[in-house]
């Protein structure tokens, strides 16, 4: 155990605080005079939805969609598949879709086109995460809360092998390190 390690903290739990006030401002003034309704990509969304929604002074509604794309702990591979599709109506609605990590743009692209077809009257992408990479499918997010490097963050509902979503910050991890706590890979 590697228990003296600090965390490599990419964006604290003040600094995500204050991004998420001016990205509320930001959505409440394009949303005005429309009927929003935010949907959440399970898991890795709870934390900064919870946060953003708080935000709000207008009201809204919200679900989630359970989405995830196969692969090893640290790069996703690409099968999308749903485990829980929404259950509210979108239907003439603006939607707007709120997920942890803008990445090959798999995920969210494969969403955009599954959520066009309940014939919403708007669907706009808010990440709080965006990769700056080459996108496999080409989706942009509309609200993007930090853009980092290609490298691996875990906390704030990000996962490390599906622990540390709870951390209240976003670390960084090298290639051949773990989460301080975490066995070593060697052990
Ligand atoms: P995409 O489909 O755009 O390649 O990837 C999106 C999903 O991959 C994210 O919702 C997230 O679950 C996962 N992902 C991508 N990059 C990272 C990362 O750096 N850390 C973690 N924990 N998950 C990531
Ligand atoms: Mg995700």
């Amino acid at each position: 155990m590697n228990k003296d390690k600090q965390p490599n903290i990419l964006f604290s739990s003040e600094q995500i605080r204050e991004r998420l006030a001016t990205m509320v401002g930001e959505i409440e003034k394009d949303y005005r005079d429309k009927e929003l309704v935010v949907i959440a990509v399970l898991k890795g969304s709870v934390l900064f939805l919870a946060d953003l929604v708080r935000g709000f002074s207008r009201p809204l509604a919200f679900d989630f969609i359970g989405v995830s794309s196969y692969g090893n702990s640290r790069t996703s591979l690409g099968l999308i598949k749903m485990e829980k599709d929404i259950s509210i109506d979108i239907r003439d609605k603006d939607v707007l879709v709120v997920d942890d990590i803008l990445d090959t743009g798999r995920t969210l692209g494969w969403l955009k086109d599954h959520l066009n077809k309940f014939g919403p009257r708007s669907v706009k992408i808010c990440v709080l995460l965006e990769k700056e990479v080459d996108r496999v499918i080409d989706v942009e997010a509309n609200y993007v809360g930090f853009s980092l490097p290609n490298v691996f963050v875990y906390g704030y509902g990000l996962d490390y092998r599906d622990r540390y979503r709870h951390l209240p910050y976003i670390a960084q991890l090298g290639d051949n390190e773990v989460p301080p706590g975490e066995k070593s890979l060697e052990e």
